[in-house]
């Protein structure tokens, strides 16, 4: 193992493996993995087909304000990119791409075959510390310490604690893009429904989502409800009510109107009065809350308009964290404004996005800044200074 490098990127993520493809092939650098392979995350995502980015891109999607950020490198560039690197892609009605093999094996290919001879990959590493004097040392388990004049740090969500002794001004790290606990889900263990629309309100702020959710026993999930984790996931409380409109596509008033007209047949009683619109779990579930009095045909079409949902915790699905790195500490080419030379890119900065591609078109666009700034700012071949 070399011991001194120009560059070393910690972690061997979407966003580290990503930079080191776009630095200069000159530099001397070293990609530092804990796991037993890089970019294993990469094959996780988008249920194993790597949602990459989104046709529709704006700070909308993120929690905060990264317009400067993607000026840089947005949606586009990271198509163009992938695309002349060889990778096809499709987008689906959504906005979401995805490489057309459908398998996000293809996107990692494609990032190691643009990762050249100059970086030396290694897996397995622990490090005990990292400290800073003129350059920065790593002081690695295996007893070798590794020098370096720059740091990319690249470790994921929820991943600070190595780095805290260089850079503390960090946000808590909370669950976001998660299943959330529920109580109240009798008989509805894995049902679908889709196309409903839920509402959230927290303070003055009104969220809307669109989609499918998936019902466990005590729990919600399903992007919809990822979303809407999002949110909360901001303001570090899961308890809330959602209202969901099981019918949006139906006026309130010709819901009644439905329901009326089923209340004389003698297909539609008790727990079945609502089979035909929804699966029978649905209808026996919603039924039992109006003691399945078919009469009360107002109060039947208020809960399947209105149909509460009271949240609690999130279960330990995430797929991101909210919280981080906190983006006013850094420059704009998300360098730390406490220790110079160590750059901070992908999760571990406070930045998350909304289910769709968002999460890794940060992870790109983060990567391609500090990439791009020591492009055209480090000169070449700084081994050898120590
Ligand atoms: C199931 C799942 C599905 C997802 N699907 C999508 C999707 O379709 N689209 C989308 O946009 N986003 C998706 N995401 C989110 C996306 O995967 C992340 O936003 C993205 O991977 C973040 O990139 P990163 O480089 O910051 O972190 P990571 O990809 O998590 O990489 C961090 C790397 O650092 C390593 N590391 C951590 N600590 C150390 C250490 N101390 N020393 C050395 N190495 C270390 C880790 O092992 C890891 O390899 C999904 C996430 C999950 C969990």
């Amino acid at each position: 193992m070399n011991e001194i490098y120009d560059i070393i990127i910690i972690g061997g993520g979407a966003s580290g493996l990503f930079c080191a493809s776009q630095l200069n092939k000159e530099f001397k650098i070293a990609i530092l993995e804990k796991d037993i392979r890089i970019g294993k995350k990469i094959l996780a995502t988008g249920n194993g087909r790597c949602n990459l980015t989104n046709k529709i891109l704006s700070s909308l999607q993120y929690n905060q304000n990264i317009d400067v950020f993607l000026k840089t490198f947005n949606n586009f560039d990271t198509l163009k990119y992938f695309n002349d690197m060889g990778l096809m892609t499709y987008c689906d009605e959504e906005g979401r791409v995805y490489p057309i093999s459908n398998t996000a094996n293809s996107v990692l290919d494609i990032i190691r075959l643009n990762i050249g001879q100059n970086v030396d990959i290694f897996t397995e590493i622990e490090i005990l510390n990292i400290s800073k004097n003129k350059i920065f040392n790593i002081n690695l388990k295996n007893g070798k310490t590794l020098f370096t004049k720059q740091i990319i740090y690249a470790c994921g969500g929820n991943s600070t604690d190595l780095i805290k002794n260089l850079h503390n001004d960090i946000n808590s790290f909370n669950k976001s893009l998660v299943s959330l606990q529920t109580n109240n889900n009798k008989h509805l263990n894995n049902i679908r429904v889709h196309n409903v629309k839920a509402t959230l309100k927290i303070g003055d702020n009104t969220f809307y989502e669109l989609g499918e959710i998936l019902f466990k026993d005590n729990a919600i999930s399903g992007i919809m409800i990822f979303n809407l984790s999002s949110y909360m996931a901001r303001i570090k409380n899961y308890c809330h009510k959602i209202y969901l409109d099981l019918l949006p596509d139906i006026a309130f008033n010709n819901l009644i109107e439905i329901l009326e007209r089923r209340k004389n047949n003698k297909n539609f009683v008790g727990e079945n009065f609502l089979i035909g619109i929804f699966h029978s779990a649905l209808s026996k579930n919603i039924m039992e809350k109006v003691n399945f009095d078919t009469k009360n045909t107002k109060k039947i079409a208020f809960l399947i308009k209105n149909y509460e949902i009271i949240t609690k915790s999130p279960l330990n699905n995430n797929q991101v964290f909210n919280g981080g790195i906190k983006l006013e500490s850094l420059s704009t080419n998300l360098e730390s404004k406490e220790t110079s030379n160590l750059f901070f890119i992908g999760e571990c900065v406070d930045v998350d996005g909304l289910c769709g591609g968002y999460n890794l078109q940060w992870a790109w666009t983060s990567a391609f800044v500090v990439a791009k700034f020591l492009n055209e700012n480090l000169s070449c071949n700084l081994v050898g200074e120590k």
